[in-house]
């Protein structure tokens, strides 16, 4: 077993992907890792997203990792608790504790071609030294805060859906919740029924398909812990099923999109009466061109009479409230803000210098790129999980992020066995890879004109991966040191010898 001082490892975030890394390098006996997490808590997104009825909007028997399967999900689609619960259940199972620095950030990291090590500098100012650094930091993670005149004036409380503000109690209170993306439509059916007045500020309409939720019940969640096999079963087809359908969510093709729009529209009017009010929520973009939303209740809140839409664009806000571009000023005790999160995959999460002194952010200021989404060139043994086009429209995010600890495990092993001192992505490689995945992103439905946060400042998406789940998974998951420029550390000590003799020479009568 490999202990700390033999080849350390550094994960950085302690989310999903840091903490399904961590159990992999375990289950290899591969012990010589050190977590940092920045916050007091592991969780990622599940510890930070806690605003009433936040659930996960992929079904958890895929939604989960299958190497710890869990059978005790209480229902299909389950709760931030319940996956939050789950994660630190894991870090106890598998004794993460004892190798996790939470409250510590890295706030920059520098590669020393030389030892093939990376240099992490921590907040408080202490530097660990890593030969493979595992980035989990997440793609997601930052608030994004609008840019509303006179923000900073209002007088009542106001927080984004991600960092909830439970102090503030909303019985009777006049809300109103600014975006109609997955965490608003979330939000919106939780608090109607205690708020006194709730408006909604719809900048684009939302495609929502039925989520047809449902509680597990006590006798299926006894049969899937005594038959683990069960668990594997359900994950397979709810896997299947989601890449069959994927083509409807991912594709460019007036025919699937008219499917999907099908879907979406018996769902509106199942749950909307109101012609005019069916009209006003209804998309005007393709179907798939933005994230499709999954919810049985979201538009039927608009039939409560506490409940209004304003698709009037907002002008300002004000002490008392929001006032709408036509002048009107809507009076509110509380705005919560569902205005989504800063791309985190557009830029490096901190400064990290490569080879030749090279920064991530200069070699991502045309666009964040990677091979097949984990490595960059220029940057040996950083191996990114979520990283660009990596994201799914269709299924589970972590059906990609286990290829991904896959690839850097294998890469791990290989540096062990054959005295590796970096492996660095060949440039070309990189570049012919991305021409690629761009090419097909032509055929995507993300890129049929509607405004994301799919889509970079460059206009190109950088986010999610142009095809099925399982494509990506064959091309990532092995690795092929082909790809790589490999230098050993007997490179280096031939090198030395060479020197020396040149010296040797040159000193030479
Ligand atoms: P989002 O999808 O980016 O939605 C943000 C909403 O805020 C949009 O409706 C946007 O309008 C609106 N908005 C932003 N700035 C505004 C402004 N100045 N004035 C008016 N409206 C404004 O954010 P999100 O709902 O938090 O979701 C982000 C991503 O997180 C999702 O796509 C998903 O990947 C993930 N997520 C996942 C789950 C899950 O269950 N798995 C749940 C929540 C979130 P426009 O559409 O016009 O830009």
């Amino acid at each position: 077993m490999l202990n700390g001082e033999d080849f350390p490892i550094a994960i950085i975030g302690a989310g999903f992907a840091g903490i399904g890394a961590a159990i992999r390098l375990k289950q290899e006996g591969i012990e010589s890792f050190t977590m940092f997490e920045r916050a007091s808590e592991v969780g990622g997104t599940w510890r930070d997203n806690t605003y009433p009825g936040c659930a996960c909007d992929v079904q958890s028997h895929v939604y989960s990792l299958s190497f710890e399967q869990n059978p005790n999900w209480s229902r299909r689609y389950s709760t931030w608790q319940e996956i939050q619960e789950y994660l630190i259940g894991l870090v106890d199972k598998w004794g993460l504790e004892k190798h996790l620095r939470r409250n510590t950030e890295i706030v920059s990291a520098e590669f020393d071609e030389k030892n093939g090590t990376w240099a992490l500098t921590t907040d408080e100012g202490d530097t660990f030294t890593a030969r493979v650094v595992l980035s989990g930091v997440g793609g997601l993670v930052d608030p994004s805060y609008p840019k509303i005149d006179g923000i900073d004036d209002f007088s009542g409380d106001m927080f984004h859906t991600a960092r909830w503000n439970h102090d503030v109690d909303l019985t009777d209170k006049r809300v109103a919740v600014i975006g109609t993306g997955a965490s608003a439509i979330q939000v919106v059916p939780s608090i109607a029924p205690i708020v006194a007045k709730l408006s909604v500020f719809q900048r684009t309409a939302a495609w929502v398909v039925p989520k047809f939720d449902l509680e597990y019940s006590p006798r299926a969640k006894r049969l899937a812990a005594r038959f683990p096999f069960l668990l594997r079963i359900a994950r397979f087809f709810k896997y299947w099923l989601s890449e069959l359908l994927g083509p409807i969510v991912f594709l460019d093709s007036k025919l699937l999109s008219r499917v999907g729009r099908a879907i979406s529209m018996w769902n509106l009017r199942r749950q909307v009466q109101d012609p005019e009010l069916q009209k006003r929520l209804t998309p005007d973009f393709q179907f798939g061109c933005k994230r499709v939303l999954v919810s049985d209740d979201y538009w039927a809140t608009f039939e409560r009479d506490n409940v209004g839409l304003i698709t009037e664009p907002i002008g300002a806000i004000r002490s008392e409230g929001i006032e709408t571009t036509d002048g009107e000023l809507h009076v509110f005790d509380v705005i919560v803000l569902a205005t989504g999160f800063l791309l985190g995959l557009a830029a490096a999460p901190f400064q990290i210098r490569g080879r030749r002194g090279r920064t991530l952010d200069e070699m991502w200021a045309d666009g964040a790129v990677a091979y097949k989404g984990m490595t960059v060139s220029g940057f040996p043994n950083w191996f990114m999980m979520m990283g660009p086009n990596t994201g799914p429209g269709h299924t589970s995010v972590l059906v990609y992020t286990e290829a991904q600890i896959a690839h850097a495990l294998q890469a791990i092993k290989k540096m062990i066995a054959e005295d590796i001192k970096y492996c660095d992505v060949r440039q070309d490689v990189q570049d012919r890879y991305n021409e690629g995945i761009q090419r097909r992103m032509k055929h995507m439905v993300w890129a049929s004109g509607c405004h994301s946060w799919y889509l970079s400042s460059d206009g190109r998406n950088h986010s999610l991966y142009p095809g099925f789940a399982w494509e990506y998974v064959l091309r990532a998951r092995h690795l092929n040191l082909a790809d790589y420029e490999v230098a050993f550390f007997e490179d280096e000590r031939q090198l030395d010898e060479l020197e020396t003799v040149e010296e040797g020479l040159a000193a030479a009568p």
